[in-house]
This record gives structure tokens, C-alpha cells and sequence, in this order.
């Protein structure tokens, strides 16, 4: 016997009643179901007696539900995960990437700029105000470096390079720049023409060569420096690495006179100096 969907018919017999039919997305949207039921309840006139219903379900609309409570659900675990994407890629942005950067350009014992930041940095600023303003480039060592290695230890040197790179850093004005090229040597930018510059690094200088340093363990070092320095003229004609090499021309020559004194090429070199390619 069938009425209309949901199809239900009933036959007579004993069998048990069971869920049978097509599974749904798999077999089908109908699903059938057979359960035993007294005849009298469907209005049949077999008081006593038992038949099997079969109940078919059309199963269409409730999959068409369940597909989009299932997209619903989908969508909503996505919203975590999208801000939690989202969350990510900004602390990455602000946080992460710049101390990743600083990390790269900082020099790990004395926490100024390394050589390639240095360079890089020092270039930049020649390229973009090389033509508006004078800059000097200088070359710092510390003297006898290694006599302090053999004195104090190794410890006392590299704290020496620490405590070196802090007072120049100190020292230096806003716009200059300070790197360590490597061992014991400096590198200073500084935006200035060469005699107010010759004035800051011979007051350096002398600063240097009177303070007490005091290391950790209580000894005191007596430390000076050599610096050789050089002007880029307004008209910005050299490029840093000539800078660079003119420099350290002129460091040789405080070296090479003594030690603990400030050298300008341009003093040595009145009529203006070239370099040679090496
Ligand atoms: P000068 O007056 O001619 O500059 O002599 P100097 O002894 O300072 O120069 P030299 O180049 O002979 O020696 C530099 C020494 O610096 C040699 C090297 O072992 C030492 N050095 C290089 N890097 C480091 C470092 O990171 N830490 C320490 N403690 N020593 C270093
Ligand atoms: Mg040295």
C-alpha cells in the first residue's frame, strides 16, 4: 500500500523490522524504511494481526540542507583561521621583519652597523646628498689593538671593541653614520666639510686618548686612536670605495707618523688627491 511521499506501504507477514534502501550521496536520495506495525493502527480491520510498513523518505531536500549547513560550517572555521593568517602576516610585517633586518646590518660584538650595512648605507646617502652638502669619510683603528689582545686577553679586547663602538656612537650627530669594518677599525660618515669634521674627530680623539677605560675586571687599558679622513666635496665627485681607499691612505700616514693623531688627505695632498685603481 503506498500514500504519497513519504511512500508508505504495508504488507502482511512477520519479518523484523529493519532501515533499508539506497544510501544517501552514494546510492541515492531515498531512503526506505521497513518497520513491523499492528494493522489496527493503520486502519485496517485485523485487530491482533501485524504487517510490515515500508516508509520511503525523499532524502533531496534535506541533502540540499545539509550541503549548505555544511558550507556554512566550512566557511565559519575559516574565519579563525584567515584572521588568525592575518594576525600572523602583521606581526611578521612589523615586528619580525624589522629586528630580522636590524639583526642582519648590526655587527654582533660591538652592535653598530657591519661592514656590508655600513657600506650599503654610506653609499645610499653619498648617492642621494652627495651633491647638497659635504661629507668626510674616516677611517678609525685602535692603536697597538693586538698589544692589548696579548696584555688583557682576548675578552678584554673584544670588550674593547664594545665599549670603542659605544662612544663613537655617542659621539657621532644625528644624520652621521658609525660601522665596523672588521678587527679593531671603524668607519664614520659624518655631514659635515672637512674642518668642522677635522675638529669632531680630533676632540674624539683626544677624548679617547684621556679617558679612564675601565674594563670589568677592574684593569685599565690605555687606549688611542689613529683616524685617516678625507672630504667629499660638494661637487660629489668620488664614489665611496675611492673614499674608502683615500682614507685609508691617510690612516696609514697617522699610523706611519706616530699613531694617536687625526690625518686629512687633503692636508697632505693640497692640490687635490686621485686614486689609483689597484
Ligand atoms: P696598529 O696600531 O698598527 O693598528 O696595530 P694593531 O695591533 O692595532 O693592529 P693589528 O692589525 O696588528 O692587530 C689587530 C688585532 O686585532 C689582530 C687580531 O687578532 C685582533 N682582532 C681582530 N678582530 C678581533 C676581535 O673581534 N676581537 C678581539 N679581541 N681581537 C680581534
Ligand atoms: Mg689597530
Amino acid at each position: 500500500m503506498f500514500s504519497g511521499p513519504p511512500y508508505r506501504f504495508l504488507c502482511g507477514g512477520s519479518l523484523l523490522s529493519l532501515l533499508d534502501g539506497p544510501i544517501p550521496w552514494i546510492g541515492g536520495d531515498h531512503m526506505i524504511l521497513v518497520v513491523r506495525t499492528p494493522l489496527a493502527l493503520e486502519g485496517l480491520p485485523a485487530f491482533g494481526q501485524q504487517g510490515l510498513l515500508v516508509i520511503e523518505l525523499d532524502l533531496q531536500p534535506l541533502v540540499g540542507q545539509a550541503l549548505q549547513l555544511t558550507g556554512l560550517v566550512f566557511l565559519a572555521g575559516l574565519v579563525p583561521l584567515f584572521l588568525t593568517g592575518a594576525a600572523l602576516v602583521l606581526v611578521v610585517r612589523r615586528q619580525l621583519l624589522p629586528e630580522l633586518i636590524s639583526l642582519a646590518q648590526t655587527d654582533s660584538l660591538s652592535g653598530v652597523l657591519n661592514r656590508g650595512a655600513f657600506l650599503e648605507a654610506a653609499a645610499q646617502r653619498l648617492e642621494l646628498r652627495g651633491l647638497e652638502q659635504p661629507w668626510v669619510v674616516a677611517l678609525i683603528d685602535i692603536d697597538h689593538f693586538k698589544t692589548i689582545n696579548d696584555t688583557y686577553g682576548h675578552a678584554a679586547g673584544d670588550e674593547v671593541i664594545r665599549r670603542m663602538a659605544e662612544f663613537l656612537n655617542g659621539a657621532l650627530r644625528r644624520g652621521d653614520l658609525v660601522g665596523r669594518l672588521g678587527g679593531d677599525e671603524f668607519a664614520l660618515l659624518v655631514s659635515a666639510a672637512a674642518p668642522q669634521a677635522h675638529e669632531l674627530l680630533e676632540r674624539l680623539r683626544q677624548r679617547v686618548a684621556t679617558h679612564r677605560w675601565t674594563l670589568a675586571d677592574g684593569r685599565e687599558p690605555q687606549l688611542t686612536l689613529s683616524i685617516g679622513m678625507v672630504e667629499q666635496g660638494s661637487e660629489g665627485r668620488h664614489q665611496l670605495g675611492e673614499l674608502l681607499q683615500a682614507a685609508d691612505a691617510a690612516l696609514y700616514v697617522a699610523k706611519d707618523q706616530g699613531r694617536n693623531q687625526v690625518m686629512d688627505l687633503e692636508r697632505l695632498h693640497p692640490r687635490g688627491w686621485s686614486v689609483q685603481p689597484a
